[in-house]
């Protein structure tokens, strides 16, 4: 069962053919193969794309549960500075695994050191949209300027099919107006991305106001920093107007309803109005600090949770919009639309094969497949995930790196990391 996420939600019945990287045939095949992927009892979907994650961050998961963003980061960081290149390349690898492992074909990170974690992208065969994080000199554990940093990555990796390079900023509470304009202006001589963290807590928008009268989205807007090329991870603590501000902009966001209720940022992201506004929004785990996991069906299930809970409303986010966000919406919030996010002849062959033969997702037929990818499955119902043409796993076994020998180089490292 194919679920195309095409303009029409098309459920089709049949074989992908997969040529040179992209689908050649969403159908009736009668052709052949260089390799099969049996998919009887499953459901073929786009790959999933991550819209927010700090992937290296995997070495430190479960080093600050239960506590709140202002807590938690300081924890973090502390350990975030004895962090070697070594230590952030298998970290990233190991979040790697796990994303290919649950179905995520893609995923939008934000750290430093990313030539280290598009070299795990590279070794692994998944799609990374990488920012490199910029933020104010006197509020970095970054070797040198973060900016020169952020500007030397994207100027070395563009072009590359697997590694699209953007620009970071850790967010408006340690980037000055200057930071945040000159990593703008970085992104638009180098024609890339911007990402960053915006209005995820309360704290967070009383302070900009305190500071500088305005909410940090009007401050963004009068600074200029606001426009189609940015996608703002989290957005939960803003108005109406801010809605509109954003959409206005073309801003996309990326919802991550997981790591807003672990941190407690209290309140709900407005992502039905967002919706209702024009805004693109996508899904995002966030870190594995404060997510802790990387699956993204989970994620797909708490997003549709959350709004129902916060509105009294079991209609809020029904699961078709909800995969929306895991599939087109991510693809359109990084302005790919035209290559990922479905499956559709001409697209990038980026897919998650899903089973649908456990206990938990019988019975199914057309009219209830929708759902239980969002309700009933996790992602180790994932059975193959393909990027590129490429099959990373398949029969649950990843085949670009060697899993077993990742976990334990990770877990050695983080031994090395917390003796010390
Ligand atoms: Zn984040």
């Amino acid at each position: 069962m194919i679920v195309t996420q095409d303009a029409g939600r098309s459920l089709v019945s049949g074989d992908v053919l997969v040529e040179d990287g992209r689908i050649a045939a969403v159908g009736r095949v009668d052709r052949s193969a260089a390799e099969v992927i049996d998919c009887n009892g499953c459901a073929v979907l786009p790959g999933l794309i991550n819209l927010h994650n700090h992937a290296p961050n995997t070495l430190l998961r479960g080093v600050a549960d239960d506590v709140p963003l202002e807590e938690m980061l300081p924890m973090a960081a502390a350990i975030d500075a004895k962090l070697t290149r070594r230590d952030v390349q298998i970290g990233a690898l190991l979040a790697c695994v796990e994303m290919i492992r649950s179905g995520t074909t893609s995923f939008h990170d934000l750290f430093y050191w990313e030539d280290e974690v598009a070299r795990a992208v590279r070794e692994s065969g998944i799609r990374g949209f990488l920012s490199w994080v910029t933020l104010d000199e006197s509020k970095t554990t970054q070797h040198g300027s973060p900016l020169k940093n952020a500007e030397a990555f994207v100027a070395k990796q563009k072009g590359d099919a697997l590694v699209t390079p953007s620009v970071g900023v850790q967010g408006i509470y340690a980037a000055s107006e200057e930071t945040c304009t000159k990593a703008k202006e970085i992104a638009e001589r180098h024609h890339v991305r911007l990402h960053l963290h915006l209005s995820e807590t309360r704290g967070e928008v009383e302070a900009q106001r305190k500071e500088t009268g305005f909410r940090p989205i009007e401050w963004l807007e009068k600074i200029g920093f606001l426009g189609p090329d940015l996608t703002a991870a989290h957005c939960v603590w803003i108005t109406i107007n801010e809605v509109r501000t954003l959409a206005r902009h073309g801003v996309s966001v990326a919802h991550c309803p997981v790591s807003n209720m672990k941190l407690a940022s209290g309140g709900v992201a407005p992502v039905p109005e967002m919706l209702l506004e024009g805004v693109v929004v996508g899904l995002g785990t966030d870190s594995p600090i404060s997510n802790n996991a990387m699956d993204m069906f989970a994620d797909m299930k708490i997003a549709a949770l959350l709004h129902k809970a916060a509105r009294w409303d079991a209609r809020a986010m029904p699961a078709q919009v909800v995969l929306d966000l895991a599939t087109v919406g991510g693809a359109r919030a990084l302005h790919m639309e035209r290559e990922i996010g479905s499956v559709e002849v001409g697209k990038r062959a980026d897919l998650a094969v899903v089973s649908l033969r456990g206990a938990h997702t019988t019975p199914f037929y057309p009219e209830n497949v929708i759902s239980h990818l969002v309700y009933g499955c996790r992602g180790s119902d994932v059975q193959a995930t393909v990027v590129d043409g490429q099959v990373l796993m398949a029969d649950r076994i990843v085949r670009t790196v060697d899993e077993a020998e990742v976990v334990s180089r990770a877990q050695e490292t983080a031994g090395e990391l917390f003796e010390a």
